[in-house]
């Protein structure tokens, strides 16, 4: 019985292959890798898709829109808690909630949003049941941030925009940083920007592939 359960392709051990993976990749930062090593990635996605769901790479998640590659998840974050834990951060584009619960497990208040309602309500689901209470999530255009529980100490975008939305700037707090993919499809690079009292600092990271930041909610 124990074989069918605990021994197959979502098994702890499968999943510390994966971070093995990560660090080989270059990621160094212990408290992201020790989160993810414990969180479940296969209950985020379809159960036909669950056996690889510590490969590193983007699943379908419906909708035309993927769950982030681990390696991705694991950089954004790595580069925003880079230099203290923030404690508030706006993430867009919430998918399959994933990335999500990396972030609830190291920040202290979380908020998310999507603009395609039934992924919204599927991550709304799971992140419940795998028992984070520190997400508050929102049905809209991240493009306009979420004022209202502003500002942040961080902001992760995980759909690439043309051009960064300057709504999502002024919502950061002196200080805070926002990780984000900007550019048209083919042609994206990952970006730091940190805010300071006169101007925002923009350092280019890497070469990355998101799908687009797209207007409006459905
Ligand atoms: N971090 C998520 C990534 C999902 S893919 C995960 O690992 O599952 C990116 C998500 O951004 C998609 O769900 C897409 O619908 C959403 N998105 C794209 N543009 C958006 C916008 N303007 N506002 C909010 N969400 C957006």
């Amino acid at each position: 019985m124990k074989e069918h359960l605990g021994i197959g392709m979502t098994s702890q051990r499968t999943r510390d292959r994966l971070i093995v993976h990560l660090q080989e990749l270059g990621i160094k930062d212990q408290r992201v890798l020790s989160m993810m090593r414990k969180i479940p990635r296969h209950l985020f996605v379809a159960e036909a898709l669950a056996s690889r769901a510590y490969e590193n790479s983007s699943l379908p998640i419906g909708h035309g829109q993927t769950i982030s590659q681990p390696y991705m998840v694991a950089r954004m974050t790595e580069l925003l808690i880079e230099d203290g834990i923030p404690e508030n951060v706006l993430e867009v584009g919430t998918g399959s909630g994933y990335q999500s619960s990396v972030l609830a497990s190291l920040i202290p208040r979380v908020f998310s949003v999507e603009r395609i309602r039934p992924l919204q309500e599927q991550a709304k689901k799971v992140l419940s049941d795998v028992g984070f209470r520190n997400i508050n999530f929102k049905h809209s255009d991240g493009g306009w941030g979420w004022n209202a529980c502003g500002p942040y100490d961080g902001i992760l975008a995980a759909a690439a925009p043309a051009e960064i939305p300057v709504k999502l700037l002024e919502q950061l707090t002196v200080g805070a940083k926002l990780i984000i993919p900007v550019g048209e499809e083919g042609h994206q690079v990952l970006q730091r920007v940190t805010r300071t009292e006169l101007a925002y600092e923009v350092e280019t990271i890497e070469p990355v592939s998101f799908v687009p930041f797209l207007k409006g909610r459905v």
